[in-house]
């Protein structure tokens, strides 16, 4: 059985004040939790801050993003994972489709970043996902799986033991559409089917957390499908009592 996983993705959003009303919130329901894995992800600047105001160990901390370089040096602006690691960094999500589209974030430069997480033991949230467009084009299957095997390529199969996958309809992100159960159902069964033709014991246990619009209201059924193990909320996890709720409907 695989544990269930949610991840809040707090994106470029919050303040000081506005971090700690929200982790009081957090640390008010966090013993409401149950059998599921959190994590939020704060941004770079405050991960301290978040992870001295957390009183619960029941709820992680991750990054957004990390640089793809594997030690610090001559790189202005960029963050470590050596530096993740020393604020005690469980997570970090890579490949998510604002970077790739915003940034202009290859998938080699996502695979990059996903050997240099997996080498500070920190565990990769590899986003995956598809356009609108390439859905109703029929490529999306194949948009899903080049983004998976740029990874695969760099650190191979065994190392999914260790990644956490996110699958993110770029067209359900932040857009308050989100996929049906059984279209995102689809998609997690192509991505472990796609593993498991390579290996099917890590096919099993590997975390796909859905993403895309997931609200208090739908998160129930989605992730009572049997290939979504969890999520990784965006907008709703700025709010605490939709995010607890959000878990405890994985849990
Ligand atoms: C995201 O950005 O990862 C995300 C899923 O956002 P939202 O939940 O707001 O759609």
């Amino acid at each position: 059985m695989r544990k269930p996983f949610v991840a809040g993705n707090w994106k470029m959003h919050g303040s000081k004040a506005s971090i700690l009303s929200l982790v009081t919130g957090l640390n008010a329901q966090a013993d409401q939790l149950g059998n599921v894995d959190v994590a939020v992800c704060p941004p770079a600047i405050y991960i301290d801050y978040v992870k001295r105001s957390l009183s619960s160990n029941a709820i992680s901390v991750g990054a957004q993003n990390v640089a793809a370089e594997p030690v610090q040096g001559a790189f202005t602006g960029e963050i470590s994972v050596e530096m993740l690691k020393d604020f005690a960094c469980d997570y970090v999500i890579l490949g998510h489709s604002e970077r790739r589209a915003i940034y202009g974030e290859t998938d080699a430069e996502v695979a990059q970043k996903v050997k240099v997480a997996l080498t500070a033991n920190i565990t990769p949230i590899l986003c995956v996902g598809e356009t609108l467009e390439e859905r109703e084009s029929g490529v999306m299957e194949s948009v899903i799986a080049s983004q998976l095997d740029a990874v695969l390529d760099v650190v191979g199969i065994d190392s999914f033991a260790d990644i956490v996958i996110a699958y993110e309809p770029i067209w359900a992100i932040g857009t308050g559409v989100t996929a049906s159960p059984a279209q995102a159902q689809d998609v997690h069964e192509f991505i472990r089917g796609k593993l498991a033709g390579l290996n099917s014991a890590i096919a099993e246990k590997v975390i796909i957390q859905y993403g895309g619009s997931v609200k208090p209201d739908n998160a129930k059924e989605l992730f009572g499908q049997a290939d979504i193990d969890g999520g990784l909320i965006g907008g709703a996890s700025l709010n605490a009592d939709d995010f607890i709720a959000i878990c405890k409907a994985a849990g």
